[in-house]
């Protein structure tokens, strides 16, 4: 019997998609790779994930998870052999439990994340995962990624968030670790072995993940800032002058928010006169547990204290919920931007937070030297100490300046490494960094890392060519 054969027994024909059907999820979401594959096929059940993960093992076929396919790093897209089966999750869309006295919600790795966030809020509880693709990505590709997004300075990022799974193994056995525990020192930590491996050691099929309470308040301001420094010196008196309270700081260069406002006109920068012209800006946000007049209070004091230090030159403090998503939608259009000025090399980083303006100014001058006249798109969640390190073409020489990727990584990622940092802070390696790992782990941390893959994957048959080799090739 042929492997579609079993997999249309084991899913109904209509979910083994072929040829044209396939197609939308043989390329990832920024276009860059497209791959082959047998089939996509599209289980019901975590059984019907073991039993087709079995059969692939069977027939000693590759097996690549997918969700929302909004990775940024090819990870849930098939090399060009054409022998994968693509396991697709969204049905598994179930939210199957919420316990709001162990503030936990237990949902199918093909939720949504943006209908996790609205089960939550219909319970009077906030999951707090937050990022832009949250509208088609799933919780499952969030786990696999170990998603990071706008609140993790409070809430932490996936792995923090995540209490239990349900994992398909690479042997096409179902291990139930759904438990709604915050204390479980029993052993290893599997969970956290399946969070962040990309697919390449199971498939989640379901979590258990931590709720808060939803903030009564919340309070937004952009402020203007002569230099990174001061943006850091704000964010220590932020989190000082706001606990836990401060949830979000986003930095951004002057570029990236004039490109958004000339690209998009009805976009408007919310300041006048000479505060259009600070090279830097940062939003800044709080949530508060009583009320909108008390959140404005502290909000006022410590952000007054900050401009009579000088730290910060100018700031305007959103007056409605309008203006805080206006604030935050000039934010989430930098990546449009971006593609409107043209495909850029794109470097999700992290830097201890303290370096971070050496980080840039040394990298920018580097850049210079090799590349001069490249432009520099720089942005991130500053208080995770993570910078999308994006850089453009030099005006007029856009043509071809992709291929210049691999010179331009190795000078932006030798940098990072030498400040202590990490070449991926939250998007992953998938296939985009698999090659530059060897380049910034030591041999004893690669050699771990394959251990592992081989022990729990003996076969190789999960998501091959992401993240790491289980040989050394
Ligand atoms: P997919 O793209 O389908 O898969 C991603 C990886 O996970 C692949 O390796 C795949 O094989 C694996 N995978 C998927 N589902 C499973 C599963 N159930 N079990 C095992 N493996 C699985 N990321 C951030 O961290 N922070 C951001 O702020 C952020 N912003 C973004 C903004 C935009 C506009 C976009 C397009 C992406 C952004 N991302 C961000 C990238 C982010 O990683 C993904 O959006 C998301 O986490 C991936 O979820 P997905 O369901 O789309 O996974």
């Amino acid at each position: 019997m042929s492997i579609l054969a079993v997999l249309q027994e084991i899913v109904g024909a209509e979910h083994v998609l072929v040829a044209e059907q396939a197609q939308a999820y043989l390329t990832d979401w920024r276009g860059r790779y497209t791959g082959k594959a047998q089939a996509v096929v599209r289980p019901g059940s975590v059984e019907e994930v073991a039993k087709v993960v079995k059969t692939c093992l069977q027939y000693d076929i590759p097996v690549v998870p997918q969700g929302g396919n909004t990775g940024l790093c090819g990870g849930a897209t098939p090399n060009n052999k054409g022998d994968a089966i693509v396991v697709l999750l969204t049905r598994l869309n179930q939210v199957l439990e919420i316990d709001t006295d162990n503030d936990t919600i237990t949902v199918q790795a093909g939720c949504i994340l943006q209908s996790v966030q609205e089960a939550a809020a219909k319970a009077g509880r906030l999951f707090p995962l937050s990022l832009a693709a949250e509208g088609s990505c799933t919780i499952g590709g969030n786990l696999a990624t170990n998603a990071g997004g706008t609140q993790v300075l409070r809430y932490g990022n996936a792995r923090d968030l995540a209490l239990g799974l349900q994992v398909v193994t690479a042997d096409g056995e179902i291990w139930d670790g759904l438990r709604g525990l915050r204390k479980d020192n029993t052993g290893y930590d599997l969970r956290n072995l399946y969070i962040g491996s990309e697919g390449t050691l199971g498939i989640i099929t379901a979590a258990t993940l931590k709720l808060y309470p939803q903030p009564v308040a919340k309070c937004t301001a952009l402020l203007a800032l002569d230099d990174i420094d001061a943006a850091v010196k704000m964010l220590s008196r932020a989190r000082s002058g706001f606990g836990a309270s401060l949830t979000g700081f986003e930095l951004m260069s002057n570029y990236c928010l004039t490109s958004v406002t000339k690209l998009f006109p009805q976009q408007k920068m919310p300041f006048e006169g000479p505060s259009l012209e600070s090279e830097w800006y940062a939003l800044l946000e709080i949530s508060d547990s009583e009320s909108a007049g008390h959140a404005r209070e502290r909000f006022e004091l410590v952000v007054g204290e900050a401009i009579e230090a000088g730290e910060v030159q100018d700031a305007v403090i959103a007056e409605s919920i309008q203006q805080s998503k206006d604030l935050w939608h000039l934010r989430e259009s930098i990546p449009l931007a971006e593609a409107e000025i043209g495909k850029g090399i794109k470097h999700d980083v992290s830097i201890p937070v303290s370096r971070i303006a050496e980080f840039v100014a040394k990298t920018n001058e580097l850049l210079q030297a090799s590349f001069p006249g490249v432009r520099h798109i720089i942005f991130g969640h500053l208080g995770d100490g993570n910078l999308h390190y994006n850089v453009g073409a030099p005006l007029g020489q856009e043509e071809g300046f992709l291929s210049r990727q691999k010179e331009i990584y190795e000078v932006v990622h030798n940098s990072v490494h030498a400040f202590n940092g990490s070449i991926s802070a939250e998007h992953g390696v998938g296939q985009l960094k698999k090659d530059l790992l060897p380049n910034y782990k030591s041999a004893v941390e690669l050699s771990l890392m394959r251990k592992i893959k081989r022990a729990l994957d003996p076969n190789g048959i999960m998501n091959p060519g992401k993240v790491i080799n289980s040989v050394d090739i």
